[in-house]
């Protein structure tokens, strides 16, 4: 059965009556959208695939979730799953675990071989893509599969952007990073790597390209003015995490601060701690609350040992003490220095301030409008200049993998209809399916599997892999908590609680359809409908 918790009423039997012509409204099936398809940065179908894996069948379901992303392993490690935050289980006990099962979904993918479908046709056009971060590779991912020739050329040494060298492994290990790029590279798409592009349109000219999708991130670690003696040991975060993936290990000494508030800073300090820190001390201009880092990425770090000075400035860095200028906020929640100065023993000083864009490939293009150091585009993706689109850090947007990833697809759905001659026009959205369309009378309580970590004493001192994945059993379990919001899962309630048996069943995987002759409008079957994919509609006259 594949919704242990929705429980189900028996069929009807009572004798069908011929209606007359006095019913008001009638029922009518709908889809509507579920929230946590909304929600996410790349577009999935959430709902759908959860149905396919709630039946057991996970290559079906891994098959529907890469329609629209190409790295569920890596999304299940790395996503801040803003799916969950509104998903409408959240609201009757705990948010379905949909980055685990997404988890464990491309785990299952790596291990068992699957693979892309390649395109049965070719289109004849070619594609540069510039960068092979998320937003690139998902770009390529996408105009591949539609058919085209792309070629993506990577300033770096390998593939994977900041996946590779911002996240850390404890994060994301990288053969599973490895394994789901391989899986783009298999359909045919080219890398040329150590191959920087240095002027955008040269490089189009070069290769014969019809279009270019520029995905370069945003690298140039931003700089404070903090006055040093010539001893200080100041480093950039971003280069001291990419140093990561090199033969030698950073030298920070045992007392490292790193300034900043933001993911980068919580890596900093916990990449600090595995490389022997006694003490990684972060320093934070504003309180926790206004921190942009994720609470459970501080949770994470404070276990670990991780210290934190919130409402605090680096006013000067010499060798081994650091001068810091404790803040307070002002009415609208704006630090302000108070004069108050206390020292700080440390051996290094890590800025981890935020990045720029390296914009200089684009030099000499007309047409492009920067903003504020980003790139503007379109509604479409495309730059102000005909045929070269872009997304991801580099343009204005929340800097994440998953809406980087949103980019790629977005902008190859664009590009491909684009070069056939045409526009793109998405399907216009449903309905979507709030809590209030939902009876959660029918739902048992179910609550959310924990996600299992690495014991503590080993996550202060290795890279091992922090959080675990989901076996089979929880991650059916997890799957099948789903409530399937606005989309019809065949529970058979309207079916039997229809006094008229004016329900009629379609077999399994098509559904019902409605017996207009007998249905009297009394609209039971739309309020039993556990996942509200029935609505009532007048009735016309
Ligand atoms: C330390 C750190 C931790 C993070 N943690 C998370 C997280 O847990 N979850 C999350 O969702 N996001 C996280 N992010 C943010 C996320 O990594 C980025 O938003 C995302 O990688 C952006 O993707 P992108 O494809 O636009 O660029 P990038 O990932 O930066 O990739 C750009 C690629 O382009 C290449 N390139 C640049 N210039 C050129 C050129 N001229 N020619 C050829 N190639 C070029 C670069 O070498 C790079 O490989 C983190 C970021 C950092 C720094
Ligand atoms: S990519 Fe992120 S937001 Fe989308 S389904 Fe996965 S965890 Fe949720
Ligand atoms: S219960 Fe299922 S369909 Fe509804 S929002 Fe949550 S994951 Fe999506
Ligand atoms: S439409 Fe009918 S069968 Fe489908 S979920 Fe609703 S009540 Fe169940």
């Amino acid at each position: 059965m594949k919704h242990p918790f929705a429980i189900t009423l028996d069929t009807g039997s009572s004798l069908a009556n011929l209606t007359g012509s006095w019913r008001t409204e009638r029922p009518v099936y709908v889809d509507r959208l579920p929230p946590c398809n909304n929600a996410c940065p790349a577009g999935e179908n959430i709902q759908q695939w959860l149905y396919h894996a709630e039946s057991g069948d996970y290559e079906q379901a891994w098959r529907s979730l890469t329609l629209d992303n190409p790295m569920p392993a890596v999304m299940g490690r790395v996503c801040y799953h803003p799916c969950e935050v509104s998903c409408n289980r959240a609201q009757l006990d705990e948010a379905v675990g949909i980055n685990s099962v997404e988890r464990f979904l491309g785990d299952e993918a790596i291990r068992r071989g699957w693979k892309f479908d390649k395109p049965a046709k070719k289109s004849g056009k070619r594609v540069l893509i510039v960068g092979a971060g998320p937003s690139g590779l998902s770009a390529a991912y996408h105009l591949a599969r539609l058919g085209h020739a792309v070629a993506i050329h990577e300033a770096g040494p390998l593939a994977g952007g900041m996946m590779r060298f911002g996240i850390p492994k404890y994060r994301l290990p990288r053969d599973i990073l490895d394994a789901e790029v391989k899986c783009i590279l298999d359909l045919g798409v080219e890398l040329k790597l150590n191959a920087k592009v240095d002027r955008i349109s040269d490089a189009m000219k070069a290769g014969g390209f019809d279009a270019a999708f520029l995905a370069v991130g945003a690298h140039i670690a931003k700089r404070a003015y903090i006055p040093a003696g010539s001893a200080a040991k100041i480093l950039d975060a971003v280069q001291v995490l990419r140093s990561m993936e090199g033969e030698d290990r950073p030298m920070l000494g045992r007392r490292v601060v790193v300034y900043g508030g933001g993911n980068t800073a919580l890596d900093m300090a916990r990449t600090a701690k595995r490389l022997g820190a006694t003490e990684a001390i972060i320093v934070y201009r504003r309180t926790r609350e206004r921190m942009p880092a994720h609470d459970f990425e501080v949770e994470e770090a404070l276990e670990e040992g991780v210290m934190m000075k919130w409402l605090s400035t680096i006013k000067r860095a010499d060798e081994g003490v650091l001068t810091v200028e404790k803040m307070v906020l002002d009415e609208k929640g704006f630090p302000q220095p108070t004069g108050e100065v206390e020292t700080l023993e440390a051996d290094s000083l890590i800025l981890a301030l935020g990045q720029d864009v390296d914009l200089s490939l684009l030099d000499g293009v007309p047409g492009l409008e920067v903003k504020d150091g980003v790139v503007q585009v379109a509604p479409n993706m495309m730059t102000g200049h005909a045929g070269i689109f872009a997304g991801g850090d580099m343009v204005p947007s929340e800097r994440t993998v998953t809406v980087a990833i949103g980019h790629g697809k977005k902008a190859a759905r664009h590009i491909d209809a684009w070069l056939r001659g045409g526009t793109y026009a998405p399907a216009e959205k449903h309905e979507l399916a709030g809590f209030d369309k939902l009876n959660t009378w029918y739902y048992a309580d179910a609550p959310k599997t924990v996600r299992p970590m690495l014991e503590l004493a080993r996550r202060t001192d290795t890279f091992d892999e922090v959080q675990q994945g989901l076996d089979e059993t929880n991650a059916l379990y997890e799957a099948r908590r789903c409530l399937s919001c606005g989309n019809c899962f065949e529970c058979d309630n309207c079916y039997g609680v229809c006094p008229d048996n004016a329900v009629i069943k379609l077999g399994p995987g098509n559904r019902f359809k409605f017996n207009y002759d007998y249905c009297k409008g009394c609209g039971l079957c739309a309020t039993e409908c556990p996942c509200g994919a029935i609505r009532m509609v007048p009735e016309q006259i």
